[in-house]
């Protein structure tokens, strides 16, 4: 077997799109059970309910998860509401545990994917067990770390595979959290399209207001699913607090959602990828923008203190020129390259001018 022709029998039994949905973190049974309920009342069309029961934090000394009491609440909501329930995984001591407590689906954090002994260690607790494993993709934007670590699992027999797009680490301040670089997960998606790829709005967007618009996307280019948290009292959570919605919110989200046929026409599915993969260029080439333009303002400052006039002649002529060459060695018109440049100059003059 290999991961191109793994079948998916386990994805099958769910609705589509599958959504998995629930608090960040575990807190407490009263959050858990009341989270669960308000889910189940708002019709939201959720079939897994997830939980962090351990939960990998950035610096020590925060809440790091209730550990394995938490997995009684996971088994009362199942008991109590009829989901299914996920959570994370990051050592073979939390496989076991969850295994014991029949956590229906596990998940391999983004943090835990970039290390091959940890992903190893927790394939082989799995070895044997038929578990459905969903692998979020490493921090870090790099397609063979996450391939490497499916075929790890597959190493040790563990079959019912599927994947979640987080997004990816930087260290610019952007809009995002993590940004998507669709790139990486649609790459992915073209290599293995049998392995079904959720999005994960919630740890991309890092807020409340971006979710929708990550979550439409995704759907656009042929995900099956998205897993998103959501909280009885977001503002309070222990962990995350910025990016959970309530329940309701949660419902009217997904009810929101062009839900795509799973056969979308070879038209649309080509189209939606060429725009998803736009998105990531438009989104780069804004942050470039405001990167150049932060930079002009540094250079305005400079110029204020040795009373140095804003426009130099000498210095747009070395710009223009560079422009044009690369406009040349890229294909593109020097008379559209020029009229970007002037804008962008323009702009930066005026930003200096305003210092
Ligand atoms: C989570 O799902 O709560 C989580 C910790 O996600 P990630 O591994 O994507 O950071
Ligand atoms: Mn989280």
């Amino acid at each position: 077997m290999d991961l191109k022709n793994l079948d998916n029998a386990w994805a099958r039994e769910f609705p589509e799109p599958l959504i998995i949905a629930g608090p960040c973190s575990a807190e407490s049974e009263t959050q858990m059970l009341e989270t669960a309920r308000r889910i189940k009342e708002s019709d939201a069309n959720v079939s897994v309910f997830r939980a962090g029961i351990w939960k990998p934090r950035t610096k020590p000394n925060g809440f790091e998860g209730v550990g394995t009491i938490g997995l009684n609440w996971l088994k009362k909501v199942k008991e109590e509401y009829g989901f299914k329930t996920a959570t994370e995984v990051a050592n073979a001591h939390h496989v076991e545990a969850a295994l014991k407590a029949e956590v229906d689906v596990l998940w391999i954090g983004a943090r835990s994917t970039v290390n091959p002994f940890t992903v190893q260690e927790i394939a082989t607790a799995l070895n044997g067990t038929g578990k459905p494993v969903l692998v979020k993709n490493p921090v870090n934007p790099d397609l063979a770390l996450w391939i490497g670590a499916l075929e790890r699992l597959l190493g040790q027999n563990v079959n019912n595979l599927g994947v979640i797009h987080r997004g990816f680490s930087t260290y610019q301040k952007t809009k995002y959290r993590n940004i998507p670089n669709w790139q990486i997960a649609l790459d992915f998606k073209n290599e293995f399209p049998n392995i079904p790829m959720l999005v994960d709005p919630s740890h991309i967007c890092g807020n409340r207001t971006g979710l929708a618009e990550i979550a439409q996307e995704a759907l656009n280019v042929g995900y099956e699913g998205m897993i998103i948290e959501s909280h009885c009292n977001p503002n309070e959570a222990w962990s995350d607090a910025s990016q959970q919605i309530t329940p309701e919110v949660l419902a009217d989200l997904i009810s929101k959602l062009q839900i795509r046929n799973t056969d979308i026409s070879v038209f649309d599915g080509e189209m939606g990828r060429h725009r998803t993969l736009i998105s990531d260029l438009d989104f780069n080439l804004i942050e470039l923008l405001s990167q150049r333009m932060k930079i002009s303002e540094k250079i305005g400052a400079l110029k204020k203190e040795n009373r140095i006039a804003i426009f130099q002649p000498d210095r747009w002529k070395v710009i223009t020129e560079y422009a044009i060459q690369k406009a040349d060695e890229t294909g593109m018109s020097q008379e559209f390259i020029e009229k970007v440049f002037k804008a962008i100059h323009e702009e930066s003059i005026e930003v200096q001018n305003k210092i």
